[in-house]
């Protein structure tokens, strides 16, 4: 754990015991080991191996303990407790631009005000300006802080938001009223983040699935509840909005609440040229009559176009190509995934074993997995020595012998040092069936460095993959600033194949990148960065950014057979 989140879970707690109103002095302390913390020159990780936690001066015996106990644990039984006895919607609070604990601690008190929406409310109701130092203008301030909030809500990654939204609909698919449900919105279209999460079901019972949807153990409030629309948050501010539409309007709705706007807009328009409505309700006749909305098909059919999939309708040119003549891509689907190029195992930094990691990968059909443990100059991910990467050969070439249609590949995640050199001999990556070359330090470097890094690997003969091309970390870090025109085109040029990291946080290269990689030739390999076991199942993520960036089946290397990709390898490159 870095140093920076320790003071950050420090000063929440400072937070949480002023809300509480608890003893000054151990607010105090807190706060002043929040600020210790993070300006500590050298990382506690590195203070607590060698036993010095103790030592770091005006920090007390107390809070040196904590401060092991999150290091060693990544957890604080202390910090927990402390959330557990405090309602969450309180601590919510103080993400208000301006309101600070005490404030919160005084609502409390006086108006009973434990949430966001209630503290909206009583704003709105002019009753804050009778508490003590507040007045008109303190809720006008707050009311614009509750606004900001709600722009700048963060969006959450696909990756929490697609198996939150499938959970929601198994239970709400028990409801025997539930006759169709599906998600809408930018989830269905995949989209690395979303916003709200919208999901869409017809019932005869409407109120009755209202019930259902409000009353789920993981909502922490009700933003409004409807006969035919209602809203909820769960956990950490998630916001989900269920709608309960008329069966003959199923498809029309479905349709119209995934989008995009600039979808949407472009189907109007083609559809008011034929004298034609559409709409969340149907298909209609300019005199009012009613063609289609039933199924989300009838919708396209009426404009004469193919079906378009929901990860294409972005209004990037899928309109046009779902006209009659030029076709849409038959996009890539999981069935075709094959094997997964980059995995990691415990002689790394990885958590299970190279066995535990094949009999995953065999329960979900695969027929090669490709183990490619960090290199040796990454010390801090457990990077293999030349040594231990030779014996790890030789370890997973006898395990192979016990596989019939499956193989694991030797592989290795090499690191592109700071001026574009291999972390590994040419002797040695010749000895690997695959190998993926990464960047993983120098991230600050000028774009156009760290583009001839990347095309020096690209150079190497035994250099298979680039991964994580552009190093983005969703919602942390932006991608380097390459020139990706000329990374593809040199990757087309050298045979290099780009990963597609299938990782939520990464999703590395996206899917404007993939579209552009892919109408240039240049192969794609997904990878999903697994740590563990149950990670090998994020590849439903990079199959859908497949999706999104219009891949085929044949722009990507995981729908090879494992001897077509054997072959493909034994030549050289990709
Ligand atoms: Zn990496
Ligand atoms: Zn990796």
């Amino acid at each position: 754990m870095k140093n920076k989140e320790i003071a950050q879970i420090f000063s929440q707690i400072a937070d949480i015991l002023e809300i509480n109103d608890e003893n000054p002095f151990r607010i105090r302390a807190y706060q002043n080991a929040a600020r210790i913390v993070e300006g500590l020159p050298e990382e506690v990780e590195k203070i607590e191996q060698r036993g010095g936690i103790g030592e770091i001066s005006g920090i007390g015996a107390g809070i040196a303990d904590r401060i092991s106990e999150l290091v060693r644990t990544n957890r604080l039984s202390y910090y927990e407790e402390l959330k557990a006895k405090t309602p969450e919607g309180l601590v919510r609070m103080l993400d208000i631009p301006d309101l600070g604990p005490k404030t919160v601690a005084l609502l409390k008190q006086k108006l009973g005000i434990e949430n966001i929406e209630q503290l909206e409310k009583a704003a709105r109701e002019g009753i804050l300006r009778n508490l003590p130092g507040m007045g008109e203008k303190t809720e006008e301030n707050i009311l614009s802080g509750i606004e900001f909030l709600k722009y700048h809500r963060e969006r959450i990654l696909l990756g929490k938001a697609y198996p939150l939204s499938q959970s929601i609909i198994i239970l709400l698919n028990k409801i025997s009223s539930v006759k169709r449900i599906s998600a809408a919105g930018s989830l269905r279209r995949m989209r690395e983040t979303i916003g709200d999460i919208d999901i869409l079901a017809t019932s005869e019972e409407p109120q009755q699935v209202m019930k259902v949807f409000t009353g789920m153990p993981s909502v922490t409030s009700v933003l409004a509840m409807g006969e035919t629309k209602s809203s909820v948050y769960i956990e950490e501010n998630i916001q989900i909005d269920l709608r309960v539409v008329a069966e003959e309007s199923f498809g029309a709705a479905l349709q119209y609440f995934t989008g995009s706007k600039s979808h949407n807009i472009k189907l109007r328009e083609l559809a008011h040229k034929r004298g034609l409505k559409i709409n969340e309700y149907g298909v209609f006749r300019i005199s009012g009559e009613r063609i289609g909305g039933r199924e989300e098909d009838d919708i396209y059919k009426v404009l004469a176009l193919h079906y378009i999939p929901p990860e294409l309708r972005e209004g990037l040119g899928e309109i046009e190509a779902a006209q009659q003549g030029r076709g849409l891509p038959e996009l890539i689907t999981h069935e075709k995934v094959r094997g997964d190029f980059h995995v990691h195992s415990n002689w790394s930094d990885g958590a299970n074993s190279i066995p535990e990691l094949a009999a995953a990968a065999r329960r979900l059909g695969y027929e090669y997995l490709a183990i490619c443990d960090h290199s040796k100059s990454l010390g801090i991910a457990g990077g293999l020595s030349e040594e231990r990467l030779r014996k790890q050969i030789k370890e997973i070439k006898a395990l192979n012998k016990s596989f019939s249609n499956f193989q694991i590949l030797c592989g290795t995640e090499v690191d592109i040092d700071s001026d574009g050199e291999l972390d590994f001999s040419d002797d040695l990556l010749s000895e690997l069936d695959i190998v993926i070359a990464a960047i993983h330090t120098g991230f600050k470097q000028e774009g156009s460095r760290i583009t001839e890094r990347i095309i020096s690997a690209m150079e190497n003969k035994f250099v298979n993959i680039i991964a994580h091309p552009t190093g983005r970390l969703l919602g942390e870090r932006e991608g380097y600033e390459l020139d990706m025109e000329r990374l593809i085109g040199e990757a087309k040029r050298t045979g290099t194949a780009l990963e597609l990291n299938a990782l939520p946080q990464r999703l590395d290269l996206s899917d404007v990148h993939c579209h552009m990689a892919g109408s240039a030739g240049v192969l794609i390999a997904l990878g999903t960065d697994a740590h563990n076991a149950a990670q090998l199942e994020v590849m439903q993520y990079g199959v859908a950014t497949a999706r999104r960036g219009w891949l085929e089946e044949k722009n990507v290397i995981n729908t090879l057979s494992l001897s077509k990709l054997l072959k493909k390898l034994n030549n050289g490159k990709t």
